[in-house]
């Protein structure tokens, strides 16, 4: 496996892979990698002949007030899982090497990325976008892998890949989970033991609704006080509770057709996120 810090440097690896007609396949991350981060890496395994894994703390995506600084790191842990999922190189870049100091380019998606997490982060979809677009640039895979535990985030980079003819394969995978339901993110490691035991109640809260749902409940505002309710009690600050589209992220009143129910909460300074698919 190669560890390539250098952007002209990854460029001629995957040219290599190109020449030979091999299928590229990318999995952008933050690192601190989990079993999420794993399974999509497997994902591109199986889709692709060379996988490679970007492991990037992306300061644009951060605003000045958020986790930046504290964001979890260890790349050596992290060389070590993408060692023995097979990865062939790590593509580490730094924040110099990837934004110049006069940098004043930006790719904002405009339809999708306003409401749920872009009310409460407004230039966090922009700061994605455009890294995702640098990395699409610089990799130039065929295929690239998006957990759904970021939906938002999955279909903006959807609409940006077809708005832009971008040429890459977009594939998304079902979120990874801890036996008590948590959805497995790099920011757990931040949640205090109490915050961490009281946690589970996010996804507990979702599939309440699903099941409210699945036994005729198909009110979006009684659906969404269930959830909201719950997660309060649950020691949680509520950022959002909303039910929306899964195609266009709009609020919808009524549950008849296939809806997205996602949330974001606070406990303490660790925001987390969830959302599960309803209608399925
Ligand atoms: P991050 O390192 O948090 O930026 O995430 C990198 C990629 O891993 C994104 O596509 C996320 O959606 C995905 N991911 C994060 N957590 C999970 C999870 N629990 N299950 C599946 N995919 C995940």
């Amino acid at each position: 496996m190669k560890l390539i810090q250098a952007i002209d440097d990854i460029r001629d690896a995957v040219r290599q892979w190109r020449r030979q007609d091999l299928v590229v396949g990318l999995v952008p991350t933050m690192g601190y990698l989990h079993e999420g981060h794993r399974s999509l890496i497997r994902l591109a395994r199986q889709e692709s002949d060379r996988v490679v894994v970007s492991i990037f703390v992306n300061p644009t995506q951060f605003s000045p007030t958020e986790d930046l600084a504290v964001y979890p790191r260890d790349l050596k842990a992290d060389l070590d899982s993408c060692r023995a999922e097979g990865v062939d190189a790590v593509f580490h870049p730094s924040a110099d090497a990837m934004y110049a100091d006069d940098f004043s380019t930006w790719v904002s998606e405009e339809r999708l990325a306003g409401g749920l997490c872009g009310a409460s982060r407004p230039t966090h979809f922009r700061g994605v976008a455009t890294v995702v677009t640098k990395l699409f640039n610089i990799v130039q895979p065929d295929i690239a892998i998006f957990g759904r535990k970021d939906a938002q985030q999955a279909l903006v980079i959807e609409r940006l890949v077809r708005d832009l003819n971008v040429p890459v394969q977009v594939i998304t995978a079902p979120t990874v989970r801890e036996a008590d339901g948590l959805a497995l993110s790099s920011r757990n490691s931040l949640l205090t033991p109490e915050d961490r035991a009281r946690a589970p109640a996010i996804c507990a809260a979702l599939r309440d609704a699903a099941a409210a749902l699945a036994a005729g409940r198909t009110d979006a505002d009684a659906l969404k006080a269930l959830v909201t309710d719950a997660l309060t009690r649950a020691g949680a600050r509520v950022d959002y509770v909303e039910l929306v589209s899964r195609r266009t992220l709009e609020p919808i009143r009524t549950v008849d057709e296939q809806a997205l129910l996602a949330v974001a909460v606070l406990y303490g300074q660790v925001r987390l996120i969830d959302n599960v698919f309803l209608g399925d």
